[in-house]
């Protein structure tokens, strides 16, 4: 996606297109490894050392309400962040914490009536287990 397009994006989504929150949008879209909230402040300050953390994280809030930026939750670490592009669900390992893509495929919502007055936004899976790194240690020590 071009600058003209994260542009574009951000104003169709009600928001102003500063410098700060043009870069934390530019470098989620640039890199799909999830970041940290302190991740994306370290890689935005080093290109502008003005933006503050305190704008950073403003910044990203922002974006995940104006539902640019999705917010992956992970039990026990700091949440992970990506620019929502593709669809896509989650794969997170126990181990590592590593947070990762899967191709996205259509889920059946929650059964009719269960919602009760609660209104539906978005329905996504998140997979648990061990990522290929961790995997085979896991198998290795099981073994010995
Ligand atoms: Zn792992
Ligand atoms: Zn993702």
């Amino acid at each position: 996606m071009d600058a003209e397009a994260i542009k574009r994006s951000l104003e169709r989504s009600g928001l102003r297109c500063t410098p700060q929150r043009y870069a934390v949008m530019a470098f989620l879209m640039e890199h799909h490894r999830h970041p940290t909230a302190a991740e994306i402040f370290g890689a935005v300050n080093r290109r502008d050392p003005r933006s503050s953390r305190a704008t950073t994280y403003n910044n990203l809030r922002d974006l995940v309400r104006a539902g640019l930026v999705r917010e992956v939750a992970v039990e026990g670490r700091a949440a992970r962040f990506d620019a929502k592009g593709m669809r896509h669900h989650h794969f997170i390992c126990d181990r590592c914490g590593n947070v990762e893509d899967l191709e996205w495929y259509d889920i059946a919502g929650p059964a009719a009536g269960s919602l009760g007055k609660r209104t539906l936004r978005e329905c996504e899976l998140i997979f648990r287990g061990l990522c290929t790194k961790c995997a085979p240690r896991h198998a290795a020590v099981k073994g010995s």
